[in-house]
């Protein structure tokens, strides 16, 4: 089944979300459903889908499924909205940024916008710079046509 955004999602599926971790019949069952979801998604988002597949898994069940899959560095964070993690399925394991769309949703990655000069700038205030986040949200070219933005 292809994902929304294959350039940047087509590996989420059931046998690398967790990387080497042991998978659970509860976790695979939510493993499933991760790919159906479209662009950013909470822990709750991701409860109610889980749900209407398979019924009697536990918020706390997907919390830890949801860890799992980042320490696999199969999900990445993109974010935050109204107060809970925003996460997307995240097949790059180089260093990059994303793009998340406050429409729909999409999830696009991109480079990293961070360069010498910026470091240098840091360093010249005496900062040692040991990592950063990034997150850039707006309107993907879908929703803008959408709006006729
Ligand atoms: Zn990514
Ligand atoms: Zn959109
Ligand atoms: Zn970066």
């Amino acid at each position: 089944m292809p994902h929304p955004d294959a350039t940047h999602g087509d590996c989420a599926n059931t046998t690398t979300l967790y990387g080497r971790a042991r998978v659970s019949a509860q976790r695979a069952a939510i493993a499933e459903v991760v790919p159906l979801m479209r662009g950013a998604f909470t822990a709750e988002d991701l409860h109610r889908a889980v749900a209407a597949h398979t019924p009697g898994i536990g918020l706390a069940t997907i919390y830890r499924a949801i860890a799992a899959m980042q320490e696999a560095g199969a999900l990445a964070s993109v974010g935050e909205r109204d107060g809970s993690a925003l996460l997307a399925a995240c097949a790059r394991n180089d260093h990059h940024h994303h793009l998340v769309c406050t429409g729909c949703g999409r999830v696009v990655g991109i480079e990293c916008p961070i360069d010498e000069a910026t470091l240098n700038a840091a360093e010249r205030e005496g900062h040692l710079v040991t990592s950063h986040q990034i997150v850039l949200y707006g309107l993907c070219s879908r929703c803008r046509q959408r709006e006729g933005a």
